[in-house]
């Protein structure tokens, strides 16, 4: 059994989605599971949609958006009579329900936030039915189960696994499976979201479950790369990376794979691909347990949109254990990850993903114990297995305000 993973960019437009099932019928031998992210921008568009729920014109407008951009594709690529224009119909009525509820933020976001999934993988397996590769939509609710965090739902290992055992195996005999990433069912039965991007640890999840035999993520890249081709013009792409390697990459803001990817597939001995869907028939990188003959070149991760915050401690005590534990607790709280951290006598500061709401409830919530100011528009840089030689040319003429350094790594929040 392989499990495939398409994101955004591999079905951004018809012809992106006749090349991805060109992919599939190509491989349709093989038991296979396709997992597939909202189309292209969609899932920005929901969360557009959601901020501007209360502005009922800019609700008829966003949802009219949606409508057609899916239309357009499907009317290139099924005959009008096609099943598919109702069913995207009764989607985006969905929609406008879920919109209506007075729930919880979050509890929203994910109701409203998945349809992407679901419109994308709906459209897919019908295509492929449609070009003689006979498909199974599945909902990854059924099988994906995770506990009531919204936005961030923890996988139920033991019952996903069961439940993932019970039948996918079977019905993948007669049928590719079309399902959808970054979505699973909560304890209360409601819609949950694993983060954004979190269609890779999708893949991850079944891959793991079914003890298949390999993952292969389809990207709009050749492979890894050791920088960003976009901003590096001679990123040198990696034939393999061991597991280890490539999880710390991903921790440092790597995007090319989930962070929560790897841990399933490296506990499973899982080999994960990372290959183009441009050329599908180059060898891209392959992730798995190896020793590297040579030393790696000097990895650069950008993580853009950064916001430092500093607490300072207001009744002239030093920052404590007692203190530190009290802002770790709030993070946890708010489920915040820590990119980067320092101390000095008197404050402590994070750098973290610029996530304004969560950012303000942290802020709410520690305010009376600090003095706290924050920075915003940042970038943090990773330079991972540097090079002595080489360092400076990253660090000249950057306005650094915090810096870490350890033999392997070289760090820098820099200030545009
Ligand atoms: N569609 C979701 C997102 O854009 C999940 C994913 O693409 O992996 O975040
Ligand atoms: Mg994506």
């Amino acid at each position: 059994m392989k499990v495939f993973k398409f994101g955004g960019a591999s079905i951004k437009n018809a012809l992106a989605i006749k090349n991805m099932c060109q992919i599939v019928s190509d491989h349709k031998d093989s038991d296979l599971l396709v997992v597939v992210s909202a189309m292209g921008k969609t899932t920005n568009n929901l969360e557009l949609l959601l901020k501007e729920r209360t502005d009922e014109a800019a609700t008829d407008k966003n949802l009219k958006a949606l409508l057609d951009f899916h239309m357009n594709i499907s009317s290139e690529l099924f005959p009008a009579n096609h099943d598919i224009f109702n069913s995207l119909i009764d989607h985006i009525s969905d929609l406008r329900a879920s919109l209506q509820s007075s729930a919880d933020y979050n509890e929203l976001y994910d109701q409203v936030v998945s349809k992407g999934e679901l419109i994308s993988s709906n459209i897919i397996a019908a295509y492929l039915d449609h070009c003689g590769t006979p498909s199974q939509w599945i909902d990854a609710r059924e099988y994906v189960r995770t506990d009531n965090n919204f936005r961030e739902g923890h996988v139920d290992w033991k019952l996903t696994e069961e439940l993932i055992r019970h039948d996918i195996h079977s019905l993948a005999q007669n049928n590719v499976l079309v399902t959808q990433g970054f979505i699973g069912k909560a304890e209360n039965g409601l819609t949950t979201t694993l983060g954004r991007e979190g269609s890779d640890f999708s893949a991850a999840i079944f891959a793991s479950c079914l003890s298949a035999d390999s993952v292969t993520v389809w990207k709009d890249v050749p492979g890894i790369l050791n920088a960003d081709p976009k901003l590096v013009k001679d990123a040198v792409l990696f034939d393999e990376l061991p597991y280890q390697e490539a999880a710390e990459m991903t921790y440092y803001g790597a995007n090319v794979i989930h962070p929560k990817t790897i841990k399933p597939l490296a506990n499973k001995g899982i080999p994960l691909h990372v290959k183009s869907f441009d050329h599908p028939n180059e060898p891209g990188t392959i992730i798995h347990e190896c020793t590297l003959k040579e030393s790696l070149p000097p990895t650069i991760i950008i993580k853009n949109d950064q916001c430092l915050i500093s607490f300072k401690v207001i009744d002239f005590t030093f920052v404590n254990e007692d203190n530190l534990s009290l802002i770790f607790k709030k993070l946890s709280e708010n489920n915040i990850k820590i990119n980067i951290m320092q101390n000095s006598a008197i404050s402590f500061s994070i750098v973290i993903d610029n996530d304004i709401s969560k950012i303000q409830k942290l802020v709410l919530s520690l305010k009376d114990h600090f003095d706290i100011r924050y920075n915003n528009g940042l970038q943090l840089i990773t330079l991972k297995n540097y090079q002595q030689e080489t360092l400076n040319s990253y660090r000249t003429d950057k306005k650094i305000l915090l810096e870490q350094i350890s033999r392997k790594n070289y760090r820098a929040l820099i200030s545009p």
